[in-house]
């Protein structure tokens, strides 16, 4: 290990990372770009994983090519991003993502600056340009390696691997805190997350998926500024929340989330509605739901952004559409409604797509279709393109409510054969056309259903 002044080096005989470990198509974008003479470096969540035995989602570089030069240098480059002008390199089996190594700004005026000539001003768009409040909004400036570690969100997401001698480089103390077992902010946590408000699910969302505790500091200055969260687009919190909920530790994110008092600005309504009871019982399928979808994605099963959301929200849009049932509307209008009103109060917080909350909805209407086996034309049921995602909803009530399990079996047995199962006996067709109803619970008036 080498220590200079502004960076310490971690020699290959010092750390675990081989290029046996990097995808092919990696190794060859950094010895391209070592070949035609620039700086080239493995870095981001890749290094991260790497060094913790853990199977990396995506492979990042970082160089002083700029983007023009990228893409002369390779076929299949394509430009992006506004706020960010990033490479994307494609492959057949992956995209991987090469940035220019970025500087960090400051908003002085550069006094060396010849004055401009009228006429002749600069009206180019700013490289670098922040809100009143602010938010970064254009970031473009380009930098050194160690401008470029600087300006990422966490110590651990900084480490360097470089090519040349396969050494890592190590400009802000990530190696200690991931020896440790430590999410940081580079720089001051407040300003960190002022700039960019979804540095604090990320955080949020590595310490549950790694294990890690989040720094003092850096967990005041969230739940500080976590009110602050909805500054963040709403398209963009719909990624990072699908992120965080789908990468395999929902449960304790979910906790996380609480904790730092990200949940509620986010879900407001959803939010209000858990805290309160319904006929004196604690929402608590959500909790149950998170740790099944654990589950499945722990045994390699995939989950759709619809069965997530509705397995989060869906004991919430069953109330809310037995209350319009109970006025008289039929129930399939009731889960619109529901779920329209679900739309309405998102959108503005988490922009949840069109395609997604119908996918929803027809997950939830599948679930009074459920309740009459076979029923007319089953198998339309089974053609339906959310019949699956239903299906698993389904087992998930079942497992987290000990009821139901009946029906999911039927209908599980009637997917795999194509062939009708008998019904069991005291569950006769044409009877229930709901869901099965719950049994009522001590204390409870009337059985929620859909
Ligand atoms: P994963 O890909 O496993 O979700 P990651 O850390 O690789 O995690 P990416 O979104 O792929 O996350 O980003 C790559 C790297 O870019 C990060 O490791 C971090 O260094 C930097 N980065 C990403 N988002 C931000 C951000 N909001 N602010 C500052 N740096 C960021
Ligand atoms: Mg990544």
């Amino acid at each position: 290990m080498e220590q200079s002044q502004t960076h310490r080096i971690i020699h290959r005989q010092e750390h675990p990372i081989s290029r046996a470990m990097i995808s092919p198509n990696v190794l060859k974008i950094l010895y391209r770009l070592k070949d035609n003479g620039h700086v080239a470096f493995l870095v981001g969540g890749g290094v991260r994983d790497l060094l913790l035995g853990r199977e990396p989602k995506d492979f990042d570089v970082a160089t002083d090519a700029t983007p023009g030069r990228i893409k002369k240098l390779f076929r299949n480059c394509r430009l992006v991003g506004r706020r960010f002008r990033l490479a994307h390199l494609h492959f057949t089996n992956e995209i991987v993502e090469v940035s220019t190594f970025r500087g960090t700004t400051t908003e002085e005026p550069d006094e060396n600056a010849p004055p401009s000539i009228p006429g002749h001003e600069d009206t180019r768009q700013p490289r670098h340009l922040v809100s009143e409040d602010g938010l970064v909004l254009r970031d473009n400036v380009f930098g050194s390696p160690s401008d470029d570690a600087k300006r990422r969100d966490f110590t651990v997401n900084a480490l360097a691997y470089n090519i040349v001698d396969f050494s890592i480089l190590d400009f802000v103390g990530g190696m200690k805190d991931l020896e440790s077992g430590v999410i940081r902010t580079i720089g001051d946590p407040a300003t960190r997350f002022v700039e960019d408000p979804v540095r604090m699910l990320r955080a949020v969302r590595f310490a549950a998926l790694l294990g890690f505790t989040v720094e003092g500091k850096t967990w005041q200055a969230l739940v500080e500024n976590a009110p602050g969260i909805i500054r963040a687009t709403p398209p963009r919190l719909y990624e990072e929340v699908l992120k965080l909920f789908l990468s395999g530790e929902a449960a304790a994110s979910y906790q996380h989330l609480r904790l730092g008092g990200l949940f509620a600005p986010l879900f407001p309504g959803f939010d209000e509605w858990l805290a309160r009871e319904t006929e004196c019982f604690p929402h608590a399928r959500i909790g149950k739901n998170l740790e099944w979808i654990d589950t499945c994605i722990a045994v390699g099963d995939t989950v759709s952004a619809p069965l997530l959301l509705a397995l989060m929200f869906g004991e919430y849009l069953e109330e809310q559409a037995n209350f319009y049932r109970k006025q008289g509307v039929s129930p399939q209008d009731a889960i619109d409604a529901a779920v329209a009103d679900f739309m309405t109060e998102q959108a503005p917080l988490v922009a949840i797509p069109h395609r997604v909350a119908l996918a929803v909805r027809e997950i939830m209407i599948l679930q009074n279709r459920f309740g009459r086996m076979p029923g007319k034309r089953p198998q339309s049921v089974l053609a339906r393109p959310a019949f699956m995602d239903a299906l698993k909803y389904l087992r998930c009530y079942c497992e987290s409510t000990g009821e139901g399990s009946d029906v999911a079996a039927w209908w599980e047995k009637y997917a795999e054969n194509k062939v009708l199962p008998q019904v069991a006996v005291g569950r006769e067709e044409g009877g229930d056309n709901r869901r099965p109803r719950r049994r009522k619970r001590r204390g409870r008036v009337t059985a929620p259903s859909v």
